[in-house]
């Protein structure tokens, strides 16, 4: 990609209203734009990224479920089906000009329950699993931290259906856990996996809680097993779930992920049964297994920074190569732009006609993990300076290596 040619500016100011470190480098790099709070334009850049972040997701949830697609409007007899057209606070909810009124999804089990009562008629169906990755809508009372709490925001959220209670928790502990601590582990991202409030239907969720300043959580991780808790739920003096222990640290953590047990609440609203092996009518059993993909984004970027910008993990970077032609070496550049294309490699060149410090400012900016710079200088050593956004070293690389470098 020519940067020249790029739907991309970068900035010099913050914005005003929001000091999280997420929305400043987020915004500054020309990721994204603010459109009103809580709501964001995602600029080619960005979208390169939540792309990334996305695809990691859909490759570890195509392993234990089939990906779907669901609406955003939604008929608001559902939700009053289950009760929470009047009860969920952040409901968005639409009246059109014919008079009838909508909501827009801020979550799919009102839609997932009856779109799941074609499928299942036998316990031969069960079980099955969906999951869809989508934009969510919901009027957050405050939309603040940049991408870390949106008013529209993107999810993944999957839904598994059984036959037993034996079969969802084996669902939830050996299919859902794992693939969530994949996702985690790809995005580069260290997620805590911690105890929180499960609603009525049962004792508690389990939340990934990544640790950060900005995070609106405070969470009390064991001192030995690592287990969390979140405050909600923590007392004085109990004892670790999973080791017994009492040391607890207190920190701040952001929700990546919320996986739930929902057992029969939303099946039993829409009357989702199947026929047991015996002729008898059952209930089925559902989970549902959320996780913010914008989010994450913004977590990554609490993350992953220093004092000049963005440090992305190479898996969700926008490119790979940030190339950065000096003047007297456009020519050279050029054709070094043409050999990373034509090997595959994705590429940002700064080919604009601005000074050197404007370009290192904004690659430091902007984060791609390797800087390549041609300049007259380098090319008098037939080579290119190679630098990684993480280090503080630059290396020299040959031309003709620099392919195989990047390996
Ligand atoms: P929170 O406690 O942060 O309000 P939640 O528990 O209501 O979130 P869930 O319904 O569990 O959220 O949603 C699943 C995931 O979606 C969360 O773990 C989080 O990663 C993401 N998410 C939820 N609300 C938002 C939001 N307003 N903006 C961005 N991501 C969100
Ligand atoms: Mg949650």
């Amino acid at each position: 990609m020519r940067q020249s040619k790029y739907f991309l500016k970068t900035s010099k100011t913050t914005p005003a209203d929001d000091l999280s470190v997420n929305a400043k480098l987020l915004e500054q790099g020309g990721f994204v734009q603010k459109v009103l709070a809580g709501v964001y334009d995602f600029l080619p850049l960005g979208l390169r990224v939540l792309q990334k972040i996305e695809n990691i997701v859909r490759l570890e949830m195509d392993k234990i479920g089939d990906e779907m697609f669901m609406p955003v409007l939604h008929p608001k007899e559902n939700w009053e089906k289950t009760g929470r057209w009047a009860a969920l606070d952040v409901l968005f909810k639409i009246k059109s000009q014919h008079g009838n009124e909508y909501a827009l999804g801020p979550t799919h089990e009102e839609i997932v329950t009856p779109a799941a009562q074609s499928i299942i008629s036998s316990y031969k169906d069960l079980p099955l699993a969906v999951y869809q990755i989508q934009t969510k809508f919901r009027d957050e009372p405050r939309a603040k931290s940049g991408l870390l709490r949106g008013r529209e925001f993107r999810m993944k959220d999957l839904y598994s259906f059984h036959a037993t209670a034996k079969d969802m928790e084996d669902y939830y502990n050996n299919k859902a856990m794992p693939a969530y601590e994949a996702v985690y582990k790809a995005l580069g991202l260290d997620a805590i996996l911690t105890e929180a409030s499960g609603g009525t239907f049962s004792k508690y969720s389990h939340e990934y809680q990544v640790e950060t300043e900005n995070g609106e959580d405070t969470i009390y991780v064991c001192g030995k097993c690592g287990l969390a808790k979140n405050k909600e739920i923590f007392e004085e003096g109990a004892e670790c779930t999973n080791c017994g222990k009492t040391t607890w640290r207190e920190t701040k953590g952001a929700e990546v992920g919320n996986i739930f047990k929902l057992q029969d609440k939303y099946s039993k609203a829409f009357n989702l049964q199947y026929t047991a092996q015996d002729g008898s009518k059952k209930i089925v059993l559902m989970g549902c297994y959320g996780l913010g993909t914008t989010r994450a984004m913004g977590v990554i970027v609490e993350k992953f920074h220093d004092d000049k910008g963005i440090i992305w993990p190479e898996s969700v970077a926008p490119f790979k190569v940030h190339l950065l032609a000096l003047k007297g070496a456009e020519k050279k550049a050029d054709e070094i732009y043409q050999t990373l294309l034509d090997t595959g490699v994705e590429v940002l060149y700064d080919d604009r006609d601005v000074s050197p410090g404007v370009k290192f400012a904004d690659s430091d900016l902007i984060g791609i993990p390797y800087r390549i710079i041609v300049s007259e200088k380098t090319l008098a050593q037939e080579s290119v300076e190679v630098k990684k956004r993480s280090e503080k070293e630059a290396k020299s690389v040959k031309i003709s290596e620099i392919v195989s470098a990047l390996k």
